[in-house]
């Protein structure tokens, strides 16, 4: 019988990124999301880390379900402004989820910035955690450079400014295949495959 691991995310996109992910390392898992317990409520993110976020939200569910959890954190880490907004771009501009306007605040914090110091990358820390407490983080992280205009529909957050290291589109100018081969969330996703078939495979 498949072991059954929970991912804890709403988001069907990201269960399905990953479910994919442990199928092409032949991993015998059944994946699903944390919608499938929607008795268990949200953890807040009281970490000061992408790692120590992830591991919070992956204990709380592995502690709740008595099931093996993955946890990811991730955000956009600016040079030039020493890693912000890192853990609080999601509430950059204050208000949670407000993408628009965390991508305004942004754009209007780097407007005097030349083209050679718009260095930023997408960091994701992702975690497992076992009921008996066991834990492990993998991580990922998509170098490139910030536009000083947004330009693509695709994506979310901040994907219409972050340009990849070697491409001439940003990340909302890529289709979600494209994205999912280079992100952050990919390369913390298929550093986990392994961790995921050492512990439970
Ligand atoms: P989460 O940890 O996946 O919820 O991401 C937190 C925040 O980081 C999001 O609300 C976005 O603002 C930003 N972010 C994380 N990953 C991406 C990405 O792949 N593209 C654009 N923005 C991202």
């Amino acid at each position: 019988m498949s072991t059954r691991l929970i991912l804890a995310t709403r988001n069907q996109h990201k269960v399905a990124e990953l479910r994919a992910i442990l199928g092409e390392a032949g991993l015998d898992v059944e994946l699903v999301g944390a919608d499938a317990y929607p008795e268990i409520p949200d953890v807040p993110e009281t970490g000061v880390t992408f790692a120590e976020n992830a591991l919070l939200k992956a204990h709380a569910l592995a502690r709740a379900t008595g099931l093996p959890a993955v946890a990811d954190d991730s955000g956009l880490c600016v040079d030039v402004l020493n890693g912000a907004p890192g853990i609080f771009s999601a509430r950059w501009a204050g208000k949670h989820g407000d993408d628009l306007a965390n991508l305004d605040l942004l754009l209007a914090q780097l407007s005097d910035i030349a083209e050679p110091h718009r260095g930023a990358h997408f960091f994701c820390a992702a975690a497992l955690a076992l009921p008996d407490g066991t834990e492990r983080v993998v991580e990922g992280r998509l170098l490139g450079t910030l536009r000083t205009a947004p330009a693509g529909t695709h994506g979310f957050g901040y994907d219409p400014i972050l340009q990849p290291l070697g491409e001439t589109r940003t990340c909302a100018e890529m289709t979600a295949e494209e994205k999912n081969a280079i992100s952050h969330r990919g390369q913390a996703f298929r550093a986990l495959a392994p961790v995921v078939k050492d512990l439970l495979g």
